[in-house]
């Protein structure tokens, strides 16, 4: 399976900067699907940027419902029309930041499904989580919880100690977990949970991206600060074994 570099811009990034980065992402190596999810303000232009690419753009969040009285939400058909194929959802950040909830993500995945758009569910157990020997138990439950039974789309297992912090799970953990949401998502979705990919996110930069990509049942990264730059992100790309 192809694996998928997914760079999450955050609440970061200029117009100005749009016109060197995607010129930069051009020369990303063919052996990976890259996609970038800049701030709801930029899509439109890096669309534009990024025309005639393979490179994918998506947002970072969505609504739950199509339209309507909702100020300040954007839905997943307007992140369609200007040119995403992906959204982010169920963001660790989103949900302490805004007190998502499983079924809060999960009205937003089917939300994006409906517009046509591919979710990169996002999964994770806090510090104190995995000190307590609760990690599978807190991410099993939010895979059950955040996924429709008809799931399909990307999820993303990111330990939220692991994200911005510069510190990562050992190989064999990621292995260990990553082997669990596997079984999770096979009890969960069936047949189709077996063909889900799953990434790998919390402070991936190049000279950790090789060991975590080639980890069994890592199928691609979310990359969050060092997808600010081009550089960073096609050399994490370029670390990605062929699939
Ligand atoms: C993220 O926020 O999705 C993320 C993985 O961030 P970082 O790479 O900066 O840890």
């Amino acid at each position: 399976m192809r694996q998928l570099i997914a760079g999450n811009w955050k609440m970061h990034g200029k117009l100005a900067e749009i016109g060197a980065y995607a010129e930069a992402l051009r020369q990303a190596p063919g052996h990976v699907d890259l996609l970038i999810c800049p701030p709801f303000t930029l899509l439109d232009r890096f669309n534009a940027a990024l025309a005639g690419s393979t490179v994918a753009l998506g947002g970072q969040d969505c609504a739950p419902c199509p339209q309507g009285a909702h100020t300040g939400d954007v839905s997943a058909a307007m992140l369609s029309e200007v040119g995403a194929q992906y959204v982010i959802l169920g963001h660790s950040e989103r949900r302490e930041d805004h007190g998502e909830t499983n079924a809060d993500v999960a009205a937003k995945v089917a939300a994006a499904v409906a517009a046509g758009l591919t979710p990169i569910v996002c999964v994770g157990e806090t510090e104190a989580q995995r000190d307590a020997g609760e990690a599978k138990t807190v991410v099993r439950s939010q895979l059950i919880h955040s996924l429709p039974e008809d799931f399909t789309g990307v999820v993303a297992y990111e330990p939220i100690w692991a994200i911005g912090t510069g510190r990562t799970p050992t190989e064999a953990d990621v292995a260990a977990m990553h082997a669990a949401i596997r079984a999770a998502l096979v009890e969960h979705l069936g047949e189709t949970g077996t063909g889900t990919k799953i990434l790998y996110g919390g402070s991936v930069k190049p000279g950790n991206a090789a060991a975590l990509l080639a980890v069994p049942e890592v199928g691609g990264a979310l990359v969050g600060g060092a997808s600010l730059a081009a550089a960073d992100l096609l050399a994490i790309a370029a670390g990605a074994p062929c699939g």
